[in-house]
């Protein structure tokens, strides 16, 4: 017998899903992609907000283990212009929304369900039909598995349970983010930690950025934001495994040489570059005709540029569909799905719509400005709301 609910995907929202559905009884199969557990090739840090992160955390009955890795120092969140001058300040507990590293947030979630009900090293190649009309999950290890009452696609941007479900697929935003590291033990660390220190530091100007952000293991996680083709690291036009010469590229006119001194030497000094092209499916996509036995969560659904919402929106599906899954139970799944899925679309395209508008303010040419009246208005709004 197979059981009643697959989950494709063992991130935040899969791993999320599954937790809740095993405090509620409810039998289930994660399959994942990654080989092991402890892949750590998508560290970073995550915020983890009150009202959708931390409320899923609560109903898993996993807060309290969130509170021994959550950085509330971390939230302190600065804003510079491209001279390095602080132009904004928040101190720590402005909001209520404590980072913790990605890393952590998994093996916390990975702890919490019996190991046995995670297939590892199950690339999902896609979902097809039986004559009966059953879904069939087809693996690249040549395993199959069908008998699910419902297939829940968690397997993030690039999902391939999306296809049977919709057509909609993630857009180029034109814009990038290059990644890289300052570990301790780089030779700019300790200016970094006077410099810099806790929480985060987003540096804008000329439609430019750089985010430096400080991770749990105490270094620093830089994020070059830049708009480029959507085939820039692909098509050739740099090799991110060439520090050297990513660095002078970054370096150069063509990105950041009229900047301060002071943040080239942060380019000057940055290690282990990865690029992370930011897409995002088209707001006016997010609705379907709801598929019985199929459905998506988090970023399959909904993937975003970058908003901070990501994981907090993708765990609020979670706990939005686990729990329509309790109330009509396991043999009125379709309705479930279909209540989950009116809950989920509203979310999805504020969601979506907040990260293109976070996006564009990002790269306006008078960044700092526009950043500061943005927060004022989306403060004013929630004080408003309130
Ligand atoms: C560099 C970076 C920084 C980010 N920073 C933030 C932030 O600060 N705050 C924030 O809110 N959000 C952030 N995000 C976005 C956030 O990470 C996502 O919104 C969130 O992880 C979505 O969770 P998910 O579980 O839906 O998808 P994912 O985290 O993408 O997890 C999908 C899972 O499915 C697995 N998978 C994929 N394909 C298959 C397949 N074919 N078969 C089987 N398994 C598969 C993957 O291995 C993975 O474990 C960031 C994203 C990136 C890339």
């Amino acid at each position: 017998m197979s059981p009643s609910i697959a989950i494709i995907g063992g991130g935040p929202c899969g791993l999320t899903l599954a937790r809740l559905l095993e405090r509620k009884g409810i039998d289930y199969v994660v399959y994942e992609r990654d080989e092991t557990d402890d892949s750590g090739r998508r560290g970073g840090s995550l915020d983890i907000h009150a009202e959708t992160g931390q409320l899923a955390l609560k109903e898993a009955g996993l807060f309290e283990e969130f509170l021994k890795y959550a950085r509330y120092e971390d939230t302190v969140f600065r804003i510079a212009n491209q001279k390095g001058e602080r132009v904004f300040h928040a101190e720590e507990g402005g909001r209520d929304a404590p980072e913790i590293d990605r890393i952590q947030l998994r093996q916390i979630l990975l702890d919490s369900i019996p190991s046995t009900k995670i297939h590892w090293n199950h690339v999902l190649k896609g979902v097809t039909l039986d004559k009966d009309g059953h879904h069939i999950l087809e693996f690249t290890n040549g395993v199959s598995a069908s008998g699910f009452k419902l297939v829940v696609g968690a397997d993030g941007a690039w999902s391939k349970v999306r296809a049977s479900i919709t057509e909609a697929k993630p857009k180029y935003s034109g814009n990038h983010y290059i990644e890289s590291r300052i570990n301790p033990g780089n030779s700019l660390y300790t200016t970094m930690v006077s410099k810099v220190g806790a929480g985060t530091l987003v540096c804008l100007g000329s439609s430019k950025e750089i985010v430096i952000q400080r991770q749990g293991d105490g270094s620093y996680r830089i994020y070059l934001g830049i708009s480029v083709p959507e085939n820039f690291v692909r098509g050739g036009a740099v090799d991110l495994t060439d520090t050297e010469s990513t660095r002078q590229l970054f370096l150069s006119s063509e990105f950041f040489e009229d900047w301060a001194d002071e943040l080239k030497d942060i380019i000057r000094h940055s290690e282990d570059f990865s690029p992370w092209s930011l897409y995002y499916i088209p707001p006016e996509t997010m609705s379907w005709k709801p598929i019985p036995g199929l459905t998506l969560v988090g970023d399959a659904a909904h993937v975003a540029t970058p908003n901070g919402e990501g994981v907090n929106c993708a765990m609020a599906d979670a706990l939005s569909l686990a729990t329509k899954i309790a109330t009509y139970g396991t043999d009125d799944i379709d309705r479930a799905v279909i209540e989950y899925e009116e809950d989920m679309f509203k979310r999805a395209v504020e969601h979506i719509n907040s990260g293109l508008e976070m996006g564009a303010v990002m790269r306006h040419k008078d960044g700092p400005m526009a950043l500061i009246s943005f927060f004022k208005t989306v403060t004013e709004n929630a004080t408003q709301s309130s």
